[in-house]
């Protein structure tokens, strides 16, 4: 059950964070595994070890996916080292956003750029391969519940997740008739250097996932069970839809009666 031997997954973006945990997890599953980055990681040779522990190959491949020739290569290098390419996993990005007073058009173009346009032109190849050869293929996109609910200072990277759960949609439409799917993750708060690093200093990290209505961060690994369900030969009927993975972060309403310290019934 959930096998995925043989097959060739790439996850952009993935020498730390969420695309690593999906990267280890696929891995396990017995996919051979194209970890990406736009540096490489001072633990490369562990990493590799670990991931390719499994009956399976991995590979470290450099590249910054907003450039087209680096995506083209990321992609070529990926199909030769494997001799086939099957699921891609769309999971560098970033946030730019740093105050609205500072917001430019620079901000709003990396953004898109990364986010959106990556994703979508990564797709798109890994579209046309498996329509040329007729084979199967699975994407996936990570959005956020910011695709689904805005946050304060995040006006750009809002409209980018915003967009990818469109795409998702929209990549789907365009590949019904081949044999292939495209979904999205939507994760809220996950364990990664990056919310570590925003969160300044661990108390405050702390508090922020006692927050979360679960009480805690998603962990990578979560994210990566997640994916692997999506891209699995059992999860092939699903597309262009996505799965929420926030602790409860959405099903709950914030409102300005809570502000007041109102009593709820619990
Ligand atoms: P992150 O954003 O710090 O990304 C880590 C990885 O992305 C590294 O491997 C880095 O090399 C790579 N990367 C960055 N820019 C790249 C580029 N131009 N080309 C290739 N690789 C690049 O880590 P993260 O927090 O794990 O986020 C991963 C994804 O998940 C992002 O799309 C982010 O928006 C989304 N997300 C994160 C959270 C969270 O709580 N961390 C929540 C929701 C969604």
């Amino acid at each position: 059950m959930f096998s995925l031997k043989n097959k060739t997954a790439l996850v952009t973006g993935s020498t730390f964070g969420i695309g690593l945990g999906i990267l280890q997890v696929l891995a396990r599953a017995g996919a051979n595994v194209v970890m990406n980055g736009r540096k490489t990681p001072p633990d490369l040779d562990q990493l590799l070890k670990e991931l390719s522990s499994h009956g399976n190959r991995a590979i470290f491949i450099p590249a910054d996916v907003s450039q087209a020739k680096d995506r083209e290569r990321l992609f070529q290098e990926s199909l030769k080292a494997f001799g086939r390419f099957d699921i891609l996993v769309n999971n560098a990005g970033s946030f730019f956003d740093s105050g609205w007073d500072r917001l430019n058009e620079e901000t709003f173009d990396s953004t898109m750029n990364l986010n959106v346009k990556a994703t979508f032109f990564m797709s798109k190849r890994v579209i046309d391969h498996c329509r040329e050869l007729k084979q199967k293929g699975s994407i996936v996109l990570v959005a956020s519940t910011n695709s689904f609910a805005a946050e304060r200072g995040s006006p750009c990277y809002d409209t980018s997740k915003g967009a990818l759960l469109m795409m998702t949609r929209s990549l789907a439409v365009q590949t019904f008739k081949d044999s292939v799917n495209v979904n999205a993750l939507c994760p809220g708060l996950v364990d990664t250097p990056l919310v570590r690093k925003l969160a300044g200093d661990d108390a405050t990290f702390n508090m922020i996932g006692r927050n979360v209505p679960k009480g805690r961060f998603c962990t990578i690994e979560e994210c990566g069970y997640a994916v692997l369900y999506m891209v699995s030969d059992e999860g092939q009927y699903m597309t262009g839809q996505h799965i929420t993975l926030d602790g409860g972060i959405l099903a709950v309403q914030h409102t300005a009666v809570d502000d007041l310290g109102a009593k709820t019934p619990s």
